[in-house]
């Protein structure tokens, strides 16, 4: 199954996505991270990346469209993957159909901004990937990863004025990609606003798990 998770920053697409991954036993791309990891290793791709992110703005289509057709040309997506966080524009959710690659479902997690904004100011990661929130996903140890042990930190991007700037760009640029997939006849909606056991309820209900 090749699925979208659509949703503005902080509505839980990372959460849910390791869900779904690891029930369905397909890999999650997430530009974010693969943008994250590429900042961090100090490479040209991370390098290019580095003001638009700390910005709040989406890193340019080439690239993005680039790191996709890279991806999803690997072994293990032959099976089915989750795209997280993209496309985030039109023009990436064409150059994705263009690529002849066909998704079966877009699926919406619908949160409202001021949710948004009390989600992500709680937010701590971990530099091996895993997300936390402070007071809906703590980690057994605070400030610590369950996963391998490392200090986790808040991003950067996180911080209140730029959380404001990537609402702006998302209800302009991103929400857009709603329309454009239920044209297609393929958009289910969530609402993300409960728990995350209650989501992961209805998002595996969406994918019929
Ligand atoms: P995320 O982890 O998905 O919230 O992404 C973090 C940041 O990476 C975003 O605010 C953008 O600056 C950049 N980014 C990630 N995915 C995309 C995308 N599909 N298009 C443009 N920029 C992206």
């Amino acid at each position: 199954m090749n699925i979208i998770l659509l949703g503005a920053p902080g509505a839980g697409k990372g959460t849910q996505a390791e869900i779904i991954c690891e029930k369905l036993k397909i890999p999650t791309i997430s530009t974010g991270a693969i943008l994250r990891q590429a900042m961090k290793d100090g490479t040209e791709m991370g390098k290019k990346a580095k003001s638009f992110i700390e910005a709040g703005d989406l890193v340019p289509d080439d690239v993005i469209i680039g790191i996709v057709k890279d991806r999803l040309a690997a072994d293990d997506c032959k099976n089915g993957f989750i795209l997280d966080g993209v496309p985030r524009t039109i023009a990436q959710a064409e150059a994705i159909d263009a690529m002849g690659i066909k998704i079966d479902i877009a699926l919406d997690i619908e949160v409202k901004d001021e949710t948004i904004i009390e989600r992500v100011s709680g937010r701590r990661v971990c530099s091996c990937g895993a997300s936390y929130h402070i007071k809906y996903k703590p980690s057994a140890v605070d400030g610590i990863c369950d996963k391998c042990g490392q200090p986790l930190t808040i991003r950067k991007d996180d911080e209140p004025a730029t959380v404001l700037d990537r609402l702006t760009t998302y209800h302009k640029l991103t929400e857009p990609l709603k329309d454009f997939y239920k044209a297609k006849g393929i958009l289910v909606e969530v609402d993300g606003e409960g728990s995350v056991e209650n989501t992961t309820e209805l998002v595996l209900k969406a994918i019929g798990e």
